[in-house]
């Protein structure tokens, strides 16, 4: 099974390192609690490298301070703690972290960071379908019928086929995408007043480049649920999402999550860098409608 061999790896990579650099785990030390080490075993030879490097970083004085406390995989970053060493191991915690961006968590090939309901992690293409069937609706049983079955939209081949021969085809990934998707959501009334106010405070942020506004994930039930697609004309995440989170806050709307697509990614889901949130807006959302003041 998967997982146990996942466990045996990670034992067998865990027991290597501290067996190469006792002191950067103090397993001799009269400390006791142990390093936190949980990332998939596509990073282990990014973390080897991370460790031959602090190695040759650090002299007999500076290594005596140090030790790892936590190197794990958050939310498909690398989050790396530690005691001592300081600016001297920047260079190798920085390359650490940059090579894990992109790289599979699972396998170690080229991956890109994307998510699933919410859950980020660095995959490449066919671990993130994996992942995805993960989430299929009808359990592990449904999403191995799926997997068995052809499909038109793969020239009748079944997905279990078109993974082994082209794992990286787009439709694949479309499809798997489609299988997983949550029922778009049914709004009431009182729903689509309030959410109509999202049109001016979005408006306020990002002006014409607004598009269009949809909502998915959303149960109705209270606490935070329910996802906001705004279509933004040159939208990126890294620049535009910050501003527009903030003003959701501020006026009141932060229950609900915002992602920001472009008007490409949801002519190409598939290929967009968010796939998830393009196919929600494409296949399992419905429209909020347009804020009509009046007065
Ligand atoms: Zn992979």
């Amino acid at each position: 099974m998967a997982v146990s061999r996942f466990e045996s790896r990670h034992r067998a990579f865990l027991a290597e390192a501290q067996l190469r650099y006792p002191w950067q785990f103090r397993i001799a030390g009269v400390r006791h609690d142990p390093t936190e080490v949980n990332v998939g075993p596509g990073w282990h030879d990014l973390l080897r490298r991370l460790f031959a490097e602090v190695e040759s970083a650090l002299g007999p004085r500076e290594r005596e301070g140090f030790r790892w406390r936590r190197l794990r995989a958050v939310q498909g970053a690398l989050e790396l703690r530690r005691e001592g060493g300081g600016d001297l191991i920047m260079p190798a915690v920085v390359r650490a972290r940059d090579a894990a961006a992109e790289t599979c968590e699972v396998c170690g090939e080229p991956g890109v960071r994307r998510h699933v309901r919410g859950w980020f992690a660095v995959e490449c293409d066919r671990h993130y379908v994996r992942r995805l069937l993960q989430h299929h609706p009808g359990g592990d049983g449904a999403a191995a019928t799926w997997w068995a079955t052809p499909r038109p939209e793969l020239d009748g081949r079944t997905p279990g086929r078109v993974y082994e021969r082209a794992p990286d085809d787009p439709r694949l990934l479309e499809a798997a995408l489609q299988a997983v998707l949550p029922a778009p959501p049914v709004i009431n009334g009182a729903h689509r007043q309030r959410l109509q106010r999202l049109w001016p405070v979005l408006r306020e942020q990002f002006g014409e480049r607004l598009r269009a506004l949809r909502l998915a994930e959303f149960d109705g039930a209270p606490g935070p649920s329910g996802t906001v697609l705004a279509v933004v004309a040159g939208a990126t995440a890294e620049r535009d999402l910050p501003a527009g989170v903030t003003r959701m806050a501020r006026a009141g709307f932060s229950d609900l999550r915002l992602r920001l697509l472009s008007p490409e990614s949801v002519e190409h889901p598939a290929t967009a860098a968010d796939p998830w949130s393009a196919m929600l807006a494409v296949h399992a959302s419905v429209p909020i409608p347009r804020h009509q003041p009046s007065a």
